[in-house]
């Protein structure tokens, strides 16, 4: 029959076939393959992670900022780097003394421990004088607010919520927040939940001219045989005649109107139809 004689166990869409997988080493071959196949999708998600993050700060959405360490006993919370007391990091507060701090990476632990006759254990580069000590006053007087304690470990809250705990969903509106800031009062109903998924990513993506019509294609450097608008010809595919001035989709908005009896369509421009807070509403 032109067949080859085969032995058990054999290799099978890369798994071992008939062997009796009663010992670690039968197992080791399926367990590497799984290992490869995680540590490809652990890679993946740590790009992914790093590029969101990339996004946010490019939205301004400096997403550290939004966690806020409590101190317990202050030995997990860097003194000067970590937002901790006060409005901001003392390294911002207090730049002068920062500048002459030994030991940038110091705990709070280690700072606030009353050493000899001090409340506070300080190591300077040199001694402090003229305007850094009363830098070095306020900084005191601010330290006198808080206490340690010795018996809880430091913690890291989330401040956009008020239970500290970390929300993906409070993250999620303050990136809505920064991102479309620019739609005004259509922002809600950008974030509604009665309009569909699409729909809303279709109004920002006209809002932002980023359709997939030819001017914009041909703007990004991709190759056409013509910028025209394909369904009329008589003028360039630009988003505003898209989705207004070409005479096809002028005539749909017409019908609309006339079906929804709401007046005569006159808008001359994408963003007056798709965002202004007036009548044009009734399209998102
Ligand atoms: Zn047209």
């Amino acid at each position: 029959m032109g067949c080859q004689v085969g032995y058990f166990p054999f290799i099978y869409l890369g798994m071992p076939i008939g062997a009796k997988m009663i010992s670690v080493k039968d197992w080791s071959p399926v367990i590497d393959k799984f290992n490869n196949k995680l540590s490809g999708w652990k890679t993946r998600s740590m790009e992914n992670i790093v590029l969101a993050g990339i996004e946010m700060e490019n939205l301004q959405v400096h997403i550290k900022d939004y966690f806020v360490k409590t101190v317990g006993n202050g030995s997990n919370t860097l003194f000067w780097k970590e937002h901790w007391i006060g409005n901001e990091k003392l390294c911002n507060l207090f730049p002068r003394l920062y500048k002459l701090e030994s030991n940038p990476d110091v705990s709070v632990q280690d700072r606030m421990a009353a050493n000899n006759e001090e409340l506070y254990t300080w190591n300077w580069k040199r001694e402090i004088s003229g305007r850094v000590l009363s830098e070095l006053m306020n900084l005191e007087q601010l330290l006198s607010a808080a206490s340690l304690v010795s018996n809880l470990p430091d913690k890291v809250l989330w401040s956009l919520d008020i239970n500290g705990g970390f929300h993906i969903n409070r993250l999620s509106k303050e990136i809505d927040d920064q991102l479309l800031s620019e739609f005004g009062s259509q922002q809600e109903t950008i974030r509604c939940k009665l309009v569909p998924k699409k729909v809303k990513i279709f109004v920002w993506r006209a809002a932002k001219k980023k359709l997939p019509v030819r001017v914009e294609l041909d703007n990004r450097g991709i190759d056409l045989n013509s910028i025209r608008c394909p369904l009329c010809d008589d003028s360039l595919e630009s988003v505003d005649h898209a989705l207004i001035f070409c005479k096809h989709a002028r005539d749909v908005w017409e019908r609309i109107f006339k079906w929804w009896n709401i007046g005569s369509f006159k808008f001359f421009s994408s963003s007056e139809l798709l965002l202004e807070d007036s009548q044009a509403s009734f399209c998102l």
